[in-house]
């Protein structure tokens, strides 16, 4: 049994208890160096056998994954956030099925969750967006047809932009031929919820001059979306004259 863990974004404290007492029960360990915070395996054994995935490919990371299973020992595969968001661990899970290895998955705080947390921000403002997109940039891979920047801009929705940083200047340009305000508020986040973490704001306008000011060229969300303003209406959910499943309005 092979278990991929959702690291979270980086404070080691954001692991879940079941990720933490599988990394300090593996035998073998296999952790994208260039993102996960080494500091989320310092419970570790000793003895582990610890492997960088930023060294691998696929090839040799299922190589690892089917020794251990030969071998009888217990693997874990540490993906930084949740493995389900750009993870590339769907293609390690097919092959494990072709080889009739078993595997679970056990999730992480995604980046862009812990985002909204160090922003103190709701992505889903009544009255203003109720609906977020996760996306990236067409970089050295392209996007399928229909999920350009700019078309997703159309929906006016609390957007999430991975991957993306070093394509400032084009992002934001997408983003108004989309139909954004100029005016719209943006957020760049640099390694939320580690030590060196660095918030960036400003608007569709002037965003992409902060972030080369602020010296960020990886490892950064960018948020866009009139949830970062303070216009919205109240809830209806916690509404004194609304009726719910749990609550009688008041008169
Ligand atoms: N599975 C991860 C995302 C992997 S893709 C997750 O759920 O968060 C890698 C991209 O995620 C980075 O380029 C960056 O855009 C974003 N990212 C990962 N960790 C981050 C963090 N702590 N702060 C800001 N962005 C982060």
């Amino acid at each position: 049994m092979i278990t991929f863990i959702g690291a979270g974004p980086g404070d080691p404290e954001l692991l879940t208890i079941k990720g933490k007492r599988l990394i300090d029960e593996a035998d073998v360990i296999i952790f994208a160096g260039s993102l996960v915070n080494p500091g989320v395996l310092d419970g570790h054994k000793e003895g582990a056998e610890i492997h960088d995935s930023a060294y691998l490919h696929l090839d040799q990371v299922i190589e690892i994954m089917e020794r251990a299973e030969r071998e009888g020992k217990k693997c874990v595969r540490v993906h930084t956030g949740d493995p389900a968001i750009y993870g590339a661990h769907r293609e390690q899970m097919d092959r494990l099925d072709e080889l009739g290895i078993t595997y679970e998955v056990v999730p992480g705080v995604s980046s862009f969750l812990a985002t909204a947390a160090v922003l103190n921000k709701e992505y889903t403002l009544p009255g203003k967006s109720q609906t977020v997109i996760c996306t990236r940039m067409e970089g050295r891979t392209p996007m399928p047809p229909g999920e350009k920047l700019v078309d997703l801009a159309r929906h006016h929705s609390t957007m999430i932009i991975f991957l993306s940083i070093g394509f400032m200047d084009e992002m934001t340009a997408q983003l108004m031929e989309g139909g954004y305000e100029p005016t719209t508020p943006v957020a760049v986040v640099y390694k939320a919820t580690w030590p060196d973490q660095k918030i960036v704001t400003g608007t569709i306008a002037d965003i992409a001059e902060k972030v080369k000011e602020a010296g960020i060229t990886k490892t950064a969300l960018t948020v866009v979306g009139d949830f970062l303003g303070d216009e919205y209406e109240l809830s209806k959910l916690y509404d004194k004259h609304f009726t719910t499943e749990f609550r009688q309005a008041e008169e």
